[in-house]
């Protein structure tokens, strides 16, 4: 499913098309896809608000088989599972790539983006941005684990959250889902709570029915004061309101590319002895690593985290699209491509 030009996604810009197989230069593996998951993020790049390359076959949450090796390719033997997510490449010789923040490199290549991606039967991938899948997830279940898990991981990681600690999460949507079960595994005492927009009851059951210990409105004030706080929203108001609730010293993690402008006077609100003062932290999440990839998948298989998912037909690529643009996918949308 190729993408020549940006448009709205009622225009169905993605066209099926017969393209020349690729074929796995010096590092590079070649990957016969069995499933790619639909992310957000392609909405951006699809209607146009990220840069990329054109025409691109879109897709960073790719599993398949190694089906040839590149010259000097060493980590991977043919027939083989593996993924790849949203680090395609990056220079490699910066002071970012040199200390293992390759997601920050102004060279930074995303799979499906900057190089063609998933939704294909085949693609070509730098071998150091494959992973091997662990075996206990089919290949529909393991695709959102590469983006929705893996950088959802990422912002876990930033938190710095420690056992016994409480942590809320703004927004229940694909990633969230993923994290909170591996935050319940990494930190058994841990306090995890949720909140939705008022309205979201399919959320807000998922959220109780996997384990979360309070869940409520985003606005709420909670039995507990947040040790930390991620936001996986568009919008701004959960920002204002995870600071409010924040303990002094306090980080809050938002993982988003962008945030809407619909309410984005809720920053008037923004109070320096409320919102801030006492140490409180706000960071951001970019990109992901190689590292993030690699901790994540084990500790998923571990976990026994189990993604909600929606399969569709690789020709089905637009309609996904249109449901997760509409948020009325149930679970993680993911093509089914062999
Ligand atoms: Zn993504
Ligand atoms: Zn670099």
């Amino acid at each position: 499913m190729v993408l020549t030009k940006t448009g709205s996604l009622e225009d169905h810009p993605l066209q099926l098309r017969e393209v020349v197989n690729p074929w796995p230069r010096a590092g590079e593996i070649r990957i016969q896809v069995a499933a790619c998951g639909v992310c957000h993020t392609e909405l951006d790049e699809i209607e146009g608000r990220l840069e990329g390359r054109l025409p691109v076959i879109p897709g960073h949450q790719v599993i398949g088989r190694v089906d040839a090796l590149g010259p000097r390719t060493t980590c991977f033997t043919v027939g083989q599972r593996v993924g790849v997510a949203w680090l395609y490449s990056s220079c490699g010789v910066c002071d970012f790539c040199l200390a293992d923040q390759e997601n920050l490199c102004e060279q930074f290549r995303g799979t499906g983006c900057h190089a063609d991606g998933g939704y294909a039967e085949h693609m070509v991938a730098p071998e150091q941005s494959v992973y091997p899948i662990p075996e206990s997830f089919s290949d529909v279940q393991a695709a959102p684990l590469l983006c929705a898990g893996v950088v959802g991981y990422r912002a876990l990681r930033l938190t710095n959250l420690q056992d016994g600690q409480s942590l809320g999460f703004f927004g229940f949507g694909a990633s969230a889902h993923i994290v909170l079960q591996a935050a319940r595994h990494k930190f058994p005492k841990a306090r995890l709570l949720v909140f939705t927009r008022a309205g979201q009851t399919e959320h807000q059951k998922l959220a109780t029915n996997l384990g979360a210990d309070w869940v409520g409105t985003t606005g709420e004030t909670p039995p507990v004061p947040l040790d930390a706080a991620i936001d996986t929203t568009p919008a701004w108001t959960p920002i204002v309101e995870a600071l409010r609730i924040l303990r002094p010293g306090g980080r809050l993690v938002i993982n988003a590319i962008r945030k809407e402008s619909r309410d984005q006077n809720a920053w008037l609100r923004l109070d320096y002895a409320t919102h801030l003062w006492r140490e409180k932290e706000i960071k951001t999440v970019a990109n992901v690593t190689r590292r993030d990839a690699l901790e994540f998948l084990p500790l998923a298989a571990q976990a026994g985290i189990r993604p909600e998912v929606q399969e569709f037909a690789l020709e089905q690529a637009n309609e996904a699209l249109s449901l997760v643009k509409r948020g009325a996918t149930k679970g993680a949308a993911v093509l089914r491509i062999a």
